[in-house]
């Protein structure tokens, strides 16, 4: 089996207190956190993880939340260009879930196999109030899988003959799913967003790395929101604690670095991976 090489995409960005994505640690503190994607590359084929937010649902610079915002599928062709790519290059895609800032833009990969769970599709199309609220799922999207020529939709785990293994983590939503990638270093997680941060599944860190690269001082977590520190955007803790507790075991190792998350800025300033 081919061994993977990593590339996290930038689709733009949200800029969001930090305390809305780490129970309420830090609230006076705004970060920009970005809108991430990730190209998998084995020699043979071209994977994206995820599809970014539409640029329609970016309303007077405000997303998610009524929160400052940039994106759209112009920032999806410039993170391809960057990797020397096109829409048509892209072989597969695999949606880590369908939320709007994750598979705004699927109308630009008819010809991929697409690849999303069960139970994210059927969130989709029965949102709970609270995810109608903000739109957690853009109102085109369902549509928009509709006009897709090759749709793999599957029901719990997976192990794809190319190597990848895909594992549902829910709680975040109903059918997000977590992606190992192994690679020459060891084995990649890529987790959507359960957790959207590392901080969350590690929450005794007490340092933040923003975009850019400067590290500044953050909350570590109070022995009282250990192991795990959820956020607002956690529909179903009994899931989510399951979902976490998996997350722990697929990496290489139960460290930051092989957690790559839907939101750290970390993760794009590396950029390569494997
Ligand atoms: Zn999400």
């Amino acid at each position: 089996m081919k061994l993977w090489k990593i590339s996290s995409l930038y689709y733009g960005k949200i800029t969001v207190p930090k305390g809305n994505l780490a129970a309420g640690l830090d609230p006076d503190l705004l970060i920009d956190f970005p809108y991430t994607g990730f190209l998998l590359r084995n020699g043979d084929e071209n994977v994206l993880v995820d599809t970014g937010i539409h640029a329609d649902h970016i309303v007077d610079g405000r997303a998610w939340g009524g929160c400052p915002a940039e994106g759209g599928a112009s920032f999806v062709l410039d993170a391809l260009a960057k990797e020397g790519l096109t829409p048509e290059d892209i072989d597969t895609v695999i949606y880590t879930h369908l939320h709007n800032d994750h598979a705004g833009n699927a109308l630009l990969f008819p010809e991929a196999k697409t690849y999303f769970q069960k139970d994210e599709y059927t969130n989709l199309l029965n949102p709970l109030p609270t995810q109608k609220i903000r739109e957690d799922f853009d109102p085109r999207t369902p549509g928009d899988l509709a006009r897709l020529k090759h749709i793999y939709m599957f029901d719990g785990n997976l192990r794809l003959p190319n190597g990848l293994e895909l594992y549902k983590v829910p709680g975040h939503t109903s059918g997000s799913i977590a992606i190992v990638v192994p690679t020459a270093e060891g084995r990649y997680v890529i987790t959507g967003d359960i957790p959207h941060l590392g901080i969350a599944l590690f929450p005794k860190l007490d340092t933040y790395e923003l975009l850019g690269g400067e590290c500044i001082p953050i909350t570590p977590a109070p022995d009282n929101m250990m192991p795990y520190l959820f956020n607002s955007v956690i529909y179903d803790h009994y899931a989510a604690y399951d979902s976490y507790n998996l997350l722990k075991c697929l990496a290489e190792a139960f460290e930051p670095k092989w957690y790559l998350t839907g939101h750290d800025p970390w993760v794009i300033n590396r950029h390569s991976f494997g």
